[in-house]
């Protein structure tokens, strides 16, 4: 059973709330929900709010995009600070001008709606982090 549905999980992204869950085994955090703990696997977790505030470990520029996207954009990796590394789009940055120095620039999540494509059902909602 999952405690955290990834219905639950987009509809507060949707108001830039970082859901997850806390492990009661070994304390850890996971996010995006899944049905055990990323660190030891545990199924005893409860939901929590993240702070949705963390630091860009890495990225990439896609400048050619899949099929209903529009390139060019920036992935990034970002190292949460409750532990999780959580994948999404960067806000605020020149992409001609991307370069190493995003590395570890500290973000805050908010989110940005996905228009709806060939291999989605509809529109959805993906991290967007905002470089502070
Ligand atoms: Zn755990």
């Amino acid at each position: 059973m999952y405690k955290l549905t990834h219905k639950q999980y987009y509809e507060a992204l949707k108001k830039n709330k970082l859901l997850g869950l806390k492990c009661f085994t070994c304390g850890g955090y996971t996010t995006p929900p899944k049905l055990c703990c990323d660190n030891c696997g545990s199924t005893e977790l409860e939901i929590a709010e993240l702070s949705g505030r963390g630091e860009i470990k890495t990225y990439t520029v896609v400048r050619v995009a899949p099929e209903g996207l529009n390139a060019p954009y920036i992935v990034v990796l970002v190292e949460l600070e409750e532990g999780p590394w959580l994948m999404g789009n960067v806000d605020n940055v020149n992409i001609d001008e991307a370069c190493m120095e995003l590395i570890a620039k500290k973000v805050t999540v908010a989110h940005k709606t996905v228009t709806g494509m060939n291999y989605t059902a509809g529109e959805g909602v993906t991290p967007l982090f905002i470089i502070e």
